[in-house]
């Protein structure tokens, strides 16, 4: 018998700078049928109390880096893997692969009209870009995702120019962008264009492929 491997639904990935609006533009999409599939939420299930990857983390790292509860100690890995490269990369070499089946199993079992594959990375990252039939990014000025970020995380401004530092620069983003969304605007202005790409987006999964 030949085996035919489950096919892939259709996948748009959803990616944004830090504070641009992903969560906000998936949520949307969410509210409209589509399934999500939050790579974020992948990274912190499996490094939660009993997460899939706490095991080999403590091997690697050992207990300084283990919360009381049994899950990952943010702050202290933090501390652990800043300025060393090697520690991040070693952390990497645990999540990554991880992040990467956990995700395409939940592609695979989703059973919305399409799925929004919510990746901060994807632009940097060509496993993640060669599994979506489109990519979606949000966009705002880089002053707002700032002024976003201290009032959801109360980061100081030049942590968060950091974090965006080490992520593509928006010129990067937009350039190897299907759909944009600007969310420069007001969230009835976000609702609206999530609606407007969602419609594109049914009807394109609808479509028999070829
Ligand atoms: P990301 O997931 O890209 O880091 P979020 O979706 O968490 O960004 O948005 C960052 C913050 O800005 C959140 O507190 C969110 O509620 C808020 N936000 C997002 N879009 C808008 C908007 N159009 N108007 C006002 N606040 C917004």
């Amino acid at each position: 018998m030949v085996h035919t491997p489950p096919s892939r639904p259709f996948t748009v990935g959803l990616t944004g700078g830090i504070g641009s609006g992903k969560s906000a533009a998936a949520d949307l999409f969410v509210t409209h049928g589509a399934s999500l599939v939050d790579t974020d939420a992948i990274a912190h299930a499996l490094t939660a109390a009993g997460g899939a990857a706490m095991p080999a983390i403590r091997t690697q790292f050992g207990d300084a880096i283990i919360a009381a509860d049994g899950s990952l100690d943010r702050a202290a890995m933090r501390a652990h893997v800043f300025a060393r490269d090697e520690a991040r990369q070693q952390l990497e070499a645990i999540l990554h692969p991880m992040i990467r089946d956990e995700s395409a199993r939940q592609c695979a079992a989703a059973r919305g009209s399409y799925v929004i594959l919510a990746v901060p990375l994807l632009i940097e990252s060509g496993s993640y870009r060669s599994r979506c039939d489109r990519i979606c990014v949000v966009d705002c000025p880089p002053e707002l995702q700032v002024a976003r970020v201290r009032s959801r995380s109360g980061l100081e401004e030049a942590q968060i120019r950091t974090i965006m530092a080490a992520q593509a620069s928006r010129g990067q983003r937009l350039a190897a962008a299907d759909d944009i969304i600007d969310n420069s605007g007001s969230l009835e202005h976000l609702r609206l264009q999530v609606a407007a790409l969602h419609a594109r987006y049914a009807s394109l999964a609808a479509r028999p492929p070829g």
